[in-house]
């Protein structure tokens, strides 16, 4: 009877994290709108190649172009059409998914995604902490080592927004050291080095294949419980009105994408025990002179959407159910296998793996 329940214990101390996923992968794409994603290159913003900021229509066209709208987003994001969402659940084809904060930009977009609900705190976009703990902080304090959690970011915002103080876990903005943890790389060292030199005009971004290297390096190597990556090109692309290089870039981060998740099926302790989580921390503009702006003046960039793929999640493809931004961090959780109850009055968990 002893022996039986050491074997329990001992089964338990192996399983540290009960739930239906064993590894999180949370991605956010900053700025990127639904209208865009479930319906690929959008008429609306074409009508004006000039306000489209199109330099090349006819090669704008060959490129995005195509008869409908299925046509469309494939052509956009093959991987995630074609890969993610049959194995997983999509948000956002309508209208009642959305951010709640009512202020539909970056900084209360994060925390409400990170903290479980809008926060009346949060009203800017400054570089610094607040109070309310995170999903990250709620995973870190369940898992055994400080490498289970980390995150990496193209903006220098998002990385200071998951936590309410350093140093529990890596979270790694642009220009900022590389972590101890990946020094014995001289591959990575080296890429440290060259992204100084490449320099952003804006120095609180960095180009997203520096986050993205660091990341895969990261989960290859330490198969986090947590893993957070925040793409942030496609928001300065449309803000910089050039809707063509906001596509190609919504490309890129389908290979990106495509890259991490072979790098999981590569691996037999992380393929099927792994979940892909893709969102966007605000949706924009609708109109032909507006799809490069979002904020609170910006009623349609409420319209967000939320993708879960993989383990612990039923294959519904494209869902019709509202949902609203507060409710990540309690689904990270619940798919963890973890209680919500640790991050400040949370929204409800969505419920993904029932048909
Ligand atoms: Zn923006």
């Amino acid at each position: 009877m002893r022996r039986a329940l050491l074997a329990v214990l001992l089964l338990l101390a192996a399983a540290p994290i009960a739930g239906q996923s064993r590894h999180v992968i949370f991605v956010t794409i900053d700025g990127v709108r639904p209208e865009d994603l479930f319906g690929g290159a959008d008429p609306v913003v074409m009508r004006d190649p000039k306000q489209a900021g199109i330099a090349d229509t006819a090669a704008f066209r060959a490129r995005w172009w195509r008869e409908t709208p299925e046509a469309r987003r494939r052509a956009v994001m093959p991987f995630l059409w074609d890969t993610l969402v049959p194995a997983g659940a999509l948000y956002g084809a309508g209208t009642n998914v959305r951010v709640s904060n009512g202020l539909n930009f970056s900084g209360p977009g994060y925390t409400e995604l990170f903290t479980g609900a809008a926060r009346a705190d949060v009203t800017s976009n400054d570089d610094r902490r607040y109070t309310h703990p995170t999903v990250f902080e709620v995973v870190r304090a369940a898992v055994p080592r400080a490498t289970d959690v980390a995150a990496f970011t193209s903006w220098t915002t998002q990385a200071r927004l998951t936590a309410t103080r350093g140093g529990t876990f890596v979270s790694q903005g642009p220009f900022e050291p590389l972590p101890g943890e990946l020094a014995d790389d001289a591959r990575l060292v080296r890429l440290a080095t060259l992204e100084g030199w490449v320099r952003h005009d804006d120095r609180s971004l960095r180009y997203d294949a520096f986050t993205h290297e660091l990341a895969l390096a990261w989960l290859v190597r330490y198969r986090p419980t947590l893993l957070h990556i925040g793409y942030g090109e496609t928001d300065v692309d449309a803000h910089a009105r050039h809707y063509d290089r906001y596509l190609a870039m919504l490309h890129d981060v389908d290979r990106m994408l495509s890259e991490l998740m072979h790098a999981v099926w590569a691996d037999p302790s992380l393929a099927d025990q792994t979940t892909l989580v893709v969102t966007t921390d605000h949706g924009r503009g609708a109109t032909a002179a507006d799809w490069t702006d979002h904020g609170r003046d910006v009623g349609n960039a409420a319209r967000w959407w939320f993708l879960a793929s993989g383990a612990g999640v039923a294959a519904r493809g494209v869902v019709a159910e509202p949902m609203i931004q507060a409710q990540v961090a309690p689904t990270i959780l619940r798919l963890l296998g973890l209680p919500a109850d640790r991050l400040d009055r949370a929204a409800p968990a969505v419920v993904l793996d029932r048909r």
